[in-house]
């Protein structure tokens, strides 16, 4: 098969090919945010605004001018606050344009708002005047109204006539009543020389006594010096009309100044506006240009980058479609591989271990006869050599039971301090044999229980503890066990086994833990022995419980492996198994029970029958499952013992027919299942079938007979 390449190079070439179109991109939304484009807009459209308030101040400026001179006629206050208001308006459109356009150019000069600050002064001027003119006017019109009592100097006017010359006892002034006559008449009449003809038409008033004299001189006196007051009045009044005049002919100046210099510099400013406007636009069509050109540009670079990031991606979904096949193909066959080996695993469980069986039980069994010493040895080598094979299938079956997850772990209440006495006890002849001291450190309170699988812990202890006293050659070997409580239901459990053996180079500490790894020592003259696996099960049911497992060595001081598990703790359990011991004093209950023997295998059924003979129990063996049934209805028995894979029927259709009779004595007969497979899987199926108990193969004489004790009482 291919091998499956690295494909880091094309992840990164895609990664940097979309890093490149986010970049192009991210440059393109920045640049457009600052393009002169939009900022000609945005001058366009400010100048344009410009134009409206230009020609809305021109309106509002004819309309000021109408409100001042309709004041000016009608002395309606109305039409001067209109002015004023209008003014006010038209110099804050005047600043407003101004502060925009003063980083520009600036259009209007001072002299615009001197000019306007004139019109104010120039216009309040001409209001006092015309007010003042009217005032005279009005006081004309009034004295020719006959208003004169009010003003006492009048009397000097009035006209008196002296045709004879009388005389006079008494003379009593009459009042003449005035002529209602236009006052500018009477005095045009005056410099005309008719002042006699109306004199000579006034009555005079005359009382009894008439007196002659010449009055003359005295109406020549008095008529000069009403003409001398007539003469200085209109001469005042003249001069006050002329002023009024000049005032006003100036204020027309000023205003005539003030709108052709505010429509001047308008239409100056429109100018400058209309080329500046052009400019900009000629700018701005430059820029937009350049800016469609570039973006032109950036979008076939973007294009560019684009198909071939697409060209890319559908180059590697089709790698990637490719490999995955690979890949499913390479799963399904590894799937396959895999249950073809833990089908091979189990038929090797059967296929070896049950040979195994025969070659342990009927060595044990020979050791118990009498034999020569030559013959004893033989023995003895063959039960060793098949133990140790036993120990390296088991080996083989219990690490493959990790490998494939197929592990269950009991959840038994135990006390620590057995279990590791215990393990510390069945090893202490092993190190008493090599002649190395053998210490144990317990720190462990013998009356605490925990929750756990006890074997697994011995299995650890006894495969770190045998190693320790493997590869030590002289000196000591220290079991520490420490079991601290963190809490009420916590407990952990510290375990370091020390040895002063060999050690282990640092290079070596790395890789021991792995499967089928051993170390090689140029110092032992002892050929190596194991599998090389035992290290590696102690890290699966370390970790397969949550623990941590290391090691710390020197080569040549020795080595200290550890480890450290958490239980929770528990009550001492009520019923504790029965040892060993005490079944031998029991086996008397057993004498002439009877057992029915299933096995297909005849090597089986001779070791059975062996232990069985011993213990007087009496069995009827048969070979397949069909016959058992048979004999197990026609004949009454205490215990039958059925291997699971027989010809013609099996263990398990056999519990199961037995479970389903009527008879309920015969129904609920003791049934173990003896059995090779280690699967626990298959354990729980055999025992969902009906099975009391399962004796696992090869099995020990105390194995089998704890098993029958415990249903046979
Ligand atoms: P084996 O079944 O071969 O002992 P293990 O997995 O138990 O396999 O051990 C792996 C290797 O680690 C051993 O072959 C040995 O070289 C080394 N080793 C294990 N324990 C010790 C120890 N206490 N001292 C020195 N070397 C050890």
């Amino acid at each position: 098969m291919k091998p499956i390449r690295s494909s880091a190079g094309k992840y990164l070439i895609v990664v940097s090919l979309i890093l490149a179109i986010f970049g192009i991109t991210a440059v393109v939304l920045v640049n457009f945010s600052n393009l002169p484009l939009l900022k000609s807009v945005k001058k366009i459209v400010q100048v344009q605004y410009d134009y409206a308030n230009l020609d809305s101040c021109i309106f509002k400026l004819y309309n000021a001018e109408n409100n001042c001179r309709m004041y000016m006629v009608s002395r309606d206050r109305n039409y001067y606050n209109q002015f004023v208001k209008e003014i006010k308006e038209i110099s804050f459109i005047m600043d407003t344009i101004k502060q925009k356009n003063q980083s520009e150019h600036t259009f209007l000069s001072e002299d615009f708002y001197g000019l306007i600050k004139q019109k104010k002064l120039r216009t309040n001027q001409f209001i006092k005047l015309k007010n003042l003119c009217d005032s005279l006017i009005n006081f004309t019109v009034k004295v020719n109204q006959g208003e004169e009592k009010y003003h006492p100097e009048t009397k000097l006017f009035t006209m008196r006539q002296f045709k004879n010359i009388t005389r006079i006892d008494t003379i009593k002034p009459g009042i003449t009543a005035h002529q209602k006559k236009r006052f500018l008449k009477r005095v045009l009449a005056a410099i005309n020389g008719e002042t006699s003809k109306e004199a000579g038409k006034a009555k005079p008033t005359l009382i009894k006594t008439t007196i002659s004299a010449d009055t003359s001189s005295i109406n020549v006196a008095y008529n000069k010096l009403q003409l001398n007051s007539i003469n200085d009045y209109y001469l005042r009044l003249y001069r006050v009309n002329n002023k009024l005049k000049n005032k006003e002919k100036q204020l027309l100046n000023v205003n005539h100044r003030l709108i052709s210099n505010i429509v001047s510099g308008l239409r100056k400013y429109k100018a400058i506006e209309k080329k500046y406007y052009a400019s900009l636009q000629q700018l701005s069509d430059k820029t937009t240009l350049g800016a469609v050109e570039n973006l032109d540009r950036f979008a076939k670079v973007l294009l560019a980058l684009a198909v071939g990031l697409l060209a890319f991606v559908f180059y590697m979904i089709y790698h990637f479609y490719k490999n995955e096949k690979v890949l499913i193909e390479n799963s399904n066959k590894t799937a396959s591989y895999a249950l073809s080996k833990s089908r091979f695993l189990a038929n090797m469980s059967h296929e070896i271990r049950t040979p195994l069986n025969s070659i342990v039980g009927f060595s044990e069994q020979l050791t118990q006869i009498d034999l020569n010493v030559e013959q004893r040895e033989q023995v003895v080598a063959i039960r060793n050599s098949s133990i140790m094979l036993l120990e390296v299938v088991n080996d083989i079956l219990d690490f493959s039971k990790y490998e494939t997850g197929k592990v269950v772990l009991e959840e038994v209440p135990f006390s620590p301090y057995t279990a590791i006495k215990d393990v510390f006890d069945s090893m202490s002849i092993q190190a008493a044999k090599k002649k190395i001291s053998f210490y144990l450190q317990m720190s462990v309170d013998q009356d605490i229980y925990i929750l756990g699988d006890p074997l697994r812990l011995k299995q650890v202890v006894m495969n770190l503890l045998s190693n320790a006293i493997k590869f030590t050659l002289k000196g000591s070997v220290t079991l520490s066990a420490e079991l601290t409580l963190p809490n009420r239901n916590l407990a952990k459990l510290k375990v370091n086994i020390i040895d002063t053996g060999l050690g282990i180079k640092l290079i070596d500490q790395g890789i021991i833990f792995d499967e089928f790894a051993q170390v090689y020592y140029a110092s032992t003259k002892e050929r190596q022995q194991g599998t090389g696996l035992g290290l590696a099960i102690c890290k699966k049911i370390v970790e397969f419980q949550g623990g941590t497992i290391s090691v710390k060595s020197t080569v040549g001081e020795g080595s200290v492996f550890s480890f450290e598990l958490s239980y929770q703790t528990t009550e001492k359990p009520t019923s504790v198994q029965i040892p060993i011991s005490v079944l031998c004093n029991e086996t008397s209950v057993l004498i002439g029970k009877r057992i029915l023997l299933a096995d297909d295998n005849m090597l089986n059924i001779l070791l059975a029958s062996t232990i069985l003979k011993k213990y007087n129990i009496a069995y009827d063996p048969v070979y397949n499952g069909e016959e058992a049934y048979e004999l197990f209805l026609e004949k009454e028995y205490d215990l039958i013992l059925t291997d699971i894979q027989m010809p013609k029927m099996g263990g398990i259709e056999l519990t199961q027919k037995i479970r389903n009779i009527s008879d309920a004595k015969k129904q609920s007969i003791p049934i173990l299942g003896v059995t090779a497979n280690v699967l626990q899987e298959d354990r729980q199926k055999y025992l969902a079938s009906g099975m009391n108990e399962l004796v696992l193969k090869p099995f020990l004489e105390h194995d089998l007979l704890e098993k029958i004790l415990k249903y046979i009482r």
